[in-house]
């Protein structure tokens, strides 16, 4: 078994996304330094005491959900984006014509 990457830490044990030069917590979604250290001590001080009631599988479970959830978020977000793209091409065409219509009358 291959060791697992330090994004995948940092997925299945601490609930963390790296976006960039930024992690996001997914259990609360505050954002951190993407480094292990931030993220590790971010964990402990902020999420250990309220996971600490869970039993590991339990936690493992529920950091996996918060995960889940906030990628599902993202991609509906981005769908919602795409998808109204042609929207904010067109308020771009109706700018453009408007700029340029103010540069012939003045
Ligand atoms: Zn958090």
């Amino acid at each position: 078994m291959e060791p697992k990457s330090k994004k995948a830490k940092w997925e299945e044990i601490h609930g963390c996304i790296k976006i960039g030069t930024s992690a996001v917590c997914t259990l609360c979604n505050d954002s951190i330094t993407a480094r292990t250290y931030n993220v590790e001590r971010y964990f402990l001080t902020k999420h250990k005491n309220s996971l600490s009631t869970m039993m590991e599988d339990e936690k493992l479970e529920h950091i996996k959900k918060c995960v889940m959830q906030y990628t599902q978020q993202k991609s509906s977000l981005q769908q919602f984006v795409v998808k109204h793209h042609p929207s904010t091409k067109s308020s771009f065409i109706a700018s453009l014509k408007m700029v340029n219509f103010s540069k012939i009358h003045f």
